[in-house]
C-alpha cells in the first residue's frame, strides 16, 4: 500500500481521553476511531489487525476440531425466556422491539440461541461430540465502557460451544480448547496464563481465565514464574491424544488474581524466587457448565439404549477486538507500537527519503513489487514529508522491519534495515535487505 493513496488519519497530539497507551496509540495511529461510548469504528489500519488476530483464533480453533459457523447478532427474547436469563441479565443486555413487536435483543453472549439450534438439529447420540464456534459482534451494555476497545460495548468475541454426551467426554473437550487457547496467544507474541475462575452458582464445574500480564490490566495477578517461561504445545500437538497431562502441567502451579484468592495462599505455595505478582489482562474464559441450558431448553439427544439424554455443554470466549489492545499493552515503546510479526498489519514499512528523485524512486518500486509478490505486506511512505517525520510515524506505527532508501545510500549501492523491536540497523544492498525480510532472520 502507497501511503500516498492509503487512509491513515494519524494524530499528532495525544488523545484526552485515553487512560492506557494501548488506547493511545490505537487512536494516534488511525486504526480506531470511536463513534459513540464503547463503540468504534475500525480503520483500514486496525481492521487489517483485527483480522489477523481472528485469523490466528479460526487456525487453532479448526486445529482442535472445532466446526466454524455463523449466528446472527439479533436475537429473538424467546430462548432467552425458555433458559430463564431473559430478566436475570439485567441492564448489560440491550433489548430491541421490532415493527411487530416483538422482543428482540442484541446478543451479549450466545449460549441459547446455539442450544436452539442444536436441540432442533440433532437427535442422536451418534452425532455428538460436536464443538460449533463463530466469530461476531456482540453487545454488552456496560456500566463503564473505558480502556478504548478493551472494555467496549461493542466487541467482537469467539465463542465455542461443546456438546457431548458425558461429563467425562466434556471434559476432553474442555481440554482440547484449553490447548487450543494457550497455542492461539503464543502465536500472538502473548504470555497467556490460565487461572482457575470461579464457576458461580453451577457447583462442581470448570473454568478458566486466560490473562495476559501487562501493567495496565484490571487485576492483580499471583503466579507461579514456572507459568511465565512454560513454552505453550507446539504445531505438532495431537488434540485426539489424552491432552490431562498438558492440563495437568499448567494448572499444578500457582495461577490467581486477587479478588477471588488469598495472597497468604500465594506465599505458602510458591518459593520466594519464583513469586511473581503483575497486573493481568483476561483475554480468554473457558467454562463447563453441564447440562445448565439443556435441561431448561429441552436438548436432548437419544442415547445408545433408547433413552433421552441432556447434552453436557461447555462454552468458550476469546475477546478478539480485546486482544488488538492487549497485544499494544504488552509490546510497545515511548516511540510506539511493536507488532509482533504475526499480527502486524504489515510486515515492512519502505520509507522513501527523497520521494521525486529518479533513482531513489526507482530502487523503492523495485523492493515494493518484489516483496509484494512475494507475499510481504508492504507500507510504502512515497510522501514528501520529511525524513524525521518519517521515521516518528513509522516507529509510531510499529511495523516489524523498516527499509529505509534514499540517494545517499543508493550511490553506494546500498539501503538500510531497521528491525523495530530491538532498534538494530544494517546497511546493506537491496536484494540482501529483500532476503533478510523473506527469510524472516
Ligand atoms: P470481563 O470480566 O472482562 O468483564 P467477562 O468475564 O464478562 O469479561 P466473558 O463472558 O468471559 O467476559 O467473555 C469472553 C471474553 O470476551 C472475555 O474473556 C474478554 O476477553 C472478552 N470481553 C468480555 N467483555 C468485553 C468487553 N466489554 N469488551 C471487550 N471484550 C470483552
Ligand atoms: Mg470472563
Amino acid at each position: 500500500m502507497r501511503l500516498s493513496e492509503y487512509f491513515l488519519p494519524i494524530l499528532r497530539e495525544d488523545p484526552k481521553e485515553a487512560e492506557i497507551v494501548s488506547h493511545r496509540l490505537m487512536l494516534r495511529t488511525g486504526m480506531v476511531r470511536q463513534s459513540s461510548a464503547g463503540i468504534y469504528s475500525w480503520l483500514p489500519l486496525g481492521y487489517r489487525v483485527l483480522r489477523k488476530i481472528e485469523q490466528i483464533v479460526r487456525e487453532e480453533q479448526d486445529r482442535s476440531g472445532a466446526i466454524e459457523m455463523l449466528m446472527p447478532t439479533i436475537q429473538s427474547a424467546d430462548i432467552w425466556r425458555e433458559s430463564g436469563r431473559y430478566d436475570d441479565y439485567g441492564k448489560e443486555m440491550l433489548r430491541i422491539t421490532d415493527r411487530h413487536d416483538r422482543d428482540m435483543l442484541y446478543g451479549p453472549t450466545n449460549e441459547e440461541l446455539v442450544t436452539e439450534i442444536f436441540r432442533d438439529s440433532v437427535k442422536s447420540y451418534r452425532d455428538l461430540p460436536r464443538n460449533l464456534y463463530h466469530i461476531q459482534w456482540k453487545f454488552r451494555d456496560e456500566i463503564r465502557p473505558r480502556f478504548g476497545v478493551m472494555r467496549g460495548r461493542e466487541f467482537l468475541m469467539k465463542d465455542a460451544y461443546s456438546f457431548d454426551l458425558s461429563p467425562e467426554s466434556a471434559r476432553i473437550s474442555y481440554n482440547k480448547m484449553f490447548v487450543a487457547y494457550l497455542r492461539t496467544f503464543e502465536r500472538m507474541g502473548l504470555k497467556s496464563i490460565p487461572m482457575a475462575a470461579d464457576t458461580g452458582p453451577i457447583g462442581g464445574d470448570l473454568s478458566h481465565e486466560f490473562i495476559v500480564l501487562a501493567d495496565t490490566g484490571e487485576s492483580q495477578v499471583y503466579c507461579d514464574r514456572d507459568l511465565i517461561e512454560r513454552e505453550a504445545p507446539g504445531e505438532d500437538v495431537d488434540f485426539n491424544a489424552d491432552l490431562s497431562p498438558i492440563i495437568e502441567s499448567w494448572t499444578s502451579k500457582y495461577a490467581a488474581t486477587d479478588e477471588k484468592h488469598d495472597p497468604k495462599q500465594f506465599e505458602a505455595q510458591v518459593e520466594i524466587e519464583n513469586r511473581v505478582t503483575a497486573r493481568g489482562i483476561e483475554v480468554g474464559h473457558i467454562f463447563y457448565f453441564g447440562t445448565k441450558y439443556t435441561e431448561a431448553m429441552n436438548c436432548r439427544v437419544q442415547g445408545p439404549d433408547g433413552k433421552l439424554i441432556p447434552v453436557e455443554c461447555g462454552s468458550y470466549g476469546i475477546g478478539v477486538s480485546r486482544l488488538a489492545g492487549a497485544i499494544i499493552e504488552a509490546s510497545h515503546d515511548e516511540a510506539g507500537i511493536i507488532w509482533p510479526d504475526s499480527v502486524a498489519p504489515y510486515n515492512v514499512a519502505l520509507i522513501n527519503l527523497k520521494a521525486g528523485d529518479a533513482e531513489t524512486d526507482a530502487a523503492c518500486n523495485d523492493l515494493y513489487a518484489k516483496l509484494g509478490n512475494t507475499g510481504v505486506d508492504v507500507l510504502y511512505d512515497d510522501t514528501d514529508e520529511r525524513a524525521g517525520a518519517k521515521f516518528a510515524a513509522m516507529d509510531l506505527l510499529g511495523l516489524p522491519w523498516q527499509i529505509i532508501v534514499g540517494p545517499r545510500g543508493l550511490k553506494q549501492g546500498e539501503v538500510e534495515l531497521k528491525r523495530r523491536a530491538t532498534g538494530e540497523r544494517q546497511t546493506l544492498t537491496p536484494d540482501a535487505a529483500f532476503n533478510r525480510i523473506v527469510d524472516g532472520s
